[in-house]
């Protein structure tokens, strides 16, 4: 077996959908993301995998400047559901009345994400909410295409290299097919994710069975992640927990995600959708403490789209300058910058001597605070703690 050596390859999975010798495999490496295997008994050479890689060659033909919008979903449940505002369903229900097929991130059985098509309301709903893993997109390109060429509506969302990856491997533009990408950090380790399950799991002696790493219970800007066991549910500030921490310092995520050539305008997808991040500044009325979303319209086919949904699924929508959208939330325009142990961190997890939490503590927590500063936080009274809490969450956790 040979490594396809592809520098910045995000792991999207187009070439080995496109792989007409079935030669190629998508497999873990030692850090725990995705990359291409090559079988040379299966291999012709025909080059065609790197012909298409969107880590190679990628332009996208979109508009540099989206419109841009806030968007509330109307539908009080959905929205709960939802990571933001609801975008997604909204379309995704648009698709469904339409005897389309849907694209997105699950977590299957094992708890492990992957992209899946979807055809009834049961199965989107799995795909609600953000799964900060890289997502196995498997051969979710070739389902995509099958259906388009069925004369099906196709509604594909993913991370933006999921989306160019998408757009490379169908090689034209189909009137029926609908991509949104979702504004994007960047994707953490699946093998840093299995690292806290198994942890967790030990620690707590029970199954998993759900996870939300964006829980809403709380609120939408309270950032917390709840986990549901076989007995209990457990709820955590995103601050304290090591998976949650691992991605939002930028440790655990993907090498091409901090040197990221998707996240740029002209956006890849025809819709980007994320979190409305400073919506107070720009209209309080538009933030209720459930959910904002912000809406970047970046193709005339995005546009006759979400035209379609605005009329059928009535969300609360208002326009908004680009500059605003950007000003907090600015992996839309750059990649997120790395944390500076990121390698060392690697190296210990592909090493797996250390648990997860002993390398977080490791990494985050040694250098930064030393113990006399975690021991002076710990007894601070809670009418102090708390509001610290609260400031150090705003400048960091806004996701
Ligand atoms: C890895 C990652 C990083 C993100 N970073 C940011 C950010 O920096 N700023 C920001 O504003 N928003 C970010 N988001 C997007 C945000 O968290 C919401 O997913 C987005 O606003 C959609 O919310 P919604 O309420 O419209 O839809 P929801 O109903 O929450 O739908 C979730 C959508 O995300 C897709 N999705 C979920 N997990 C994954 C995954 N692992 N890989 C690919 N697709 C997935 C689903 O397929 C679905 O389409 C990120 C999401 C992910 C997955």
């Amino acid at each position: 077996m040979a490594k396809l050596r592809v520098k910045n390859c995000t792991g999207c999975g187009a070439c080995a959908n496109i792989c007409h010798q079935q030669a190629i495999r998508m497999v873990e490496d030692e850090r725990g993301f995705l990359k291409p295997q090559i079988n040379k008994n299966k291999c012709t050479n025909c080059g065609l995998c790197e012909k298409i890689c969107p880590a190679l060659h990628y332009e996208s033909v979109n508009a540099s400047l989206p419109k841009v919008c806030a968007f509330i979903n109307k539908n009080e449940k959905t929205r709960f559901k939802s990571a933001s505002g609801g975008v997604f369903p909204a379309f995704a229900n648009y698709a469904l009345k339409n005897n389309g097929i849907v694209f997105g991130a699950i977590y299957d059985s094992d708890m492990k994400v992957c992209h899946t098509k979807g055809e009834s309301r049961e199965e989107i709903s799995k795909m609600q909410s953000s799964k900060y893993v890289q997502s196995d997109t498997k051969y979710t390109y070739q389902e995509a295409k099958n259906a388009l060429d069925n004369g099906k509506f196709v509604l594909y969302t993913g991370t933006p290299c999921q989306i160019a990856g998408l757009n490379s491997y169908l090689g034209k533009d189909y009137e029926k097919l609908l991509t949104i990408e979702v504004i994007c950090h960047g994707v953490p380790s699946r093998k840093v994710f299995e690292m806290y399950k198994k942890e967790f799991m030990q620690q707590h002696n029970d199954k998993i069975l759900d996870i939300n790493m964006k829980d809403k219970v709380p609120g939408w800007n309270a950032a917390m992640i709840r986990i549901a066991t076989a007995t209990s549910e457990y709820s955590f500030n995103s601050s304290e927990d090591s998976f949650m921490l691992s991605f939002l310092y930028n440790l655990s995520i993907n090498a091409p995600c901090v040197n990221c050539k998707f996240n740029k305008l002209p956006r890849v997808a025809d819709i980007t959708m994320g979190d409305f991040w400073g919506v107070d500044d720009f209209d309080k009325s538009l933030n209720d403490g459930k959910g904002t979303s912000i809406v970047l319209i970046n193709s005339p086919k995005g546009e006759k789209y979400f035209d379609k949904i605005v009329k059928h699924e009535q969300p609360l929508i208002k326009d908004v300058p680009i500059e605003v959208a950007v000003r907090q939330n600015a992996n839309i325009v750059r990649s997120s910058e790395p944390h500076h142990k990121r390698k060392q961190f690697f190296k210990d997890v592909a090493k797996g001597s250390k648990t997860l939490e002993a390398l977080i503590k490791k990494y985050l927590f040694a250098s930064k605070y030393p113990k006399t500063v975690m021991v002076i936080y710990k007894i601070l009274p809670p009418c102090i703690k708390n509001p610290l809490r609260k400031i150090v969450q705003k400048l960091l956790f806004r996701l």
